[in-house]
């Protein structure tokens, strides 16, 4: 069987560029400035395009042939977040929660949970979300309070999480809870991935109203008696979180590719803009102080493309990048929040209008430095690899 763990031959400039173009290409189509306006200004999750990226082969890349999938190697997911970041990060944040789930359900299902799941998530028809956050904590994980009881043959879960992308459109929700109590002395023990199908009455989902990421359907969820079979955990019982470790590189690395479409999107705006907007007789591009900020950002835009790409690659042949993935992740999210924050000042009035897009970009920017890990606790993952001793 074909599983998303396999190495592939790395895929060549061209084959990557044959990807990107045609997703370019049906963006240009179906995902135009005026209609990513709209979307974030009405707060809706683009449901129906899920099933056209389906159709272009995009949302199964990386799940095996037998469930809808082409097993592509990872670097042509990563090839599309960078393209759904540069049109639209809200729709990039909805992929990479899919990416996500498609990966863990991969490595970590069962047959019965694989063949049930992965066909929906390919064919863009069923979407996923990831529960984990809570209002008390995010960074902390091991210090969730949703419980899971299991009794009658079942699970009970009551508790609550908090900015759960999709979760409102999803038709299962990934859920972890506290279904054991910690053993050895570690809170991480004890908990578990579970299964949960959304729609039930025990199931309350509210839509939060976001300043960023307007259209990823960001959610809180509220657990009253929710139910699960008992067959419905990923995995082992009270292992969830050590599970979940294991596909953490691949989340980081999905959002640094993110950030540099964000950023990518919101340097070439302003550069755009420098070489048309005249000031003094002459285009404000003519400027040193214009010129040095985009010079700046290009560097570091330059810089975090190649820490994404040595992060990818190290993944995508089975190596261990954990460094790698937290340097390219921290890299990359910097590079956006300073890239669209200058893009603005180039801009000046005109970027704080709605017709211009810089002021999405950066508050779509915003969360490219604070999840799915922060910036910090990647500063944390840094240095403890770098030989200092763990500091959390
Ligand atoms: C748009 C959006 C979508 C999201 N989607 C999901 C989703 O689908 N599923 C999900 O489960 N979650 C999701 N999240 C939550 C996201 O993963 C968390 O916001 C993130 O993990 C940070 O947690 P927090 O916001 O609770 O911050 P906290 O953990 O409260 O951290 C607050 C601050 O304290 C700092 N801090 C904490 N601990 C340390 C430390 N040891 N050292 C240094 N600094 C520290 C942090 O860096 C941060 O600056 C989403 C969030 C957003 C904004």
């Amino acid at each position: 069987m074909t599983t998303i763990e396999e190495t592939t031959q790395a895929p060549t400039a061209e084959e990557i560029g044959l990807l990107r173009d045609s997703l370019r290409a049906w963006l240009d189509r179906h995902l135009s400035r005026e209609r990513v306006r709209e979307l974030d200004e009405a707060r809706t999750v683009p449901v129906d395009l899920w099933r056209g990226l389906a159709e272009l082969g995009v949302t199964g890349l990386r799940f095996g042939e037998e469930y809808g999938g082409s097993s592509a190697d990872v670097r042509y997911d990563y090839t599309v977040i960078e393209e759904l970041g540069r049109r639209y990060a809200s729709m990039a944040a909805g992929y990479m929660v899919v990416s996500m789930a498609g990966k863990f359900v991969s490595m970590h299902g069962n047959d019965e949970q694989r063949q049930r799941l992965l066909p929906g998530l390919a064919a863009g028809d069923a979407l996923i979300s990831f529960g984990l956050t809570e209002p008390d904590t995010g960074t902390d994980l091991a210090a969730i309070k949703t419980r899971a009881t299991l009794r009658d043959g079942q699970w009970h879960l009551s508790g609550q999480k908090l900015y759960i992308t999709l979760a409102a459109d999803a038709k299962t929700l990934i859920v972890l809870a506290r279904t054991d109590e910690p053993t050895e002395g570690r809170n991480s023990n004890g908990l578990s991935l579970i299964l949960v199908p959304r729609d039930q009455p025990g199931v309350n989902v509210r839509r939060l109203k976001m300043a960023g990421l307007r259209a990823a359907g960001t959610t809180e969820i509220f657990f009253d008696d929710a139910l699960a079979p008992e067959d419905a955990i990923i995995g082992t019982r009270g292992k969830g979180l050590e599970a979940l470790l294991g596909t953490l590189n691949h989340e980081r690395i999905l959002q640094a590719y993110m950030a540099v479409g964000i950023a990518e999107a919101a340097w070439t705006d302003a550069r755009d803009y420098a070489l048309q907007r005249t000031a003094f007789g002459r285009p404000i591009g003519t400027f040193q102080a214009v010129q040095h900020p985009l010079a700046q950002s290009y560097v570091e835009l330059a810089g975090a493309k190649h820490l994404n790409e040595e992060a990818a690659a190290i993944e995508a042949t089975g190596g261990n990048c954990v460094l790698e993935a937290a340097v390219a992740k921290h890299a990359a999210g910097e590079a956006a929040v300073n890239a669209t924050d200058r893009a603005l000042r180039i801009q000046a009035g005109y970027g704080l209008t709605e017709e211009s897009d810089l002021m999405r970009f950066h508050r779509d920017a915003r969360d490219m430095v604070s999840g799915p890990v922060s910036n910090e606790m990647a500063r944390n993952i840094i240095a403890e690899r770098c030989g200092l001793p763990r500091s959390y």
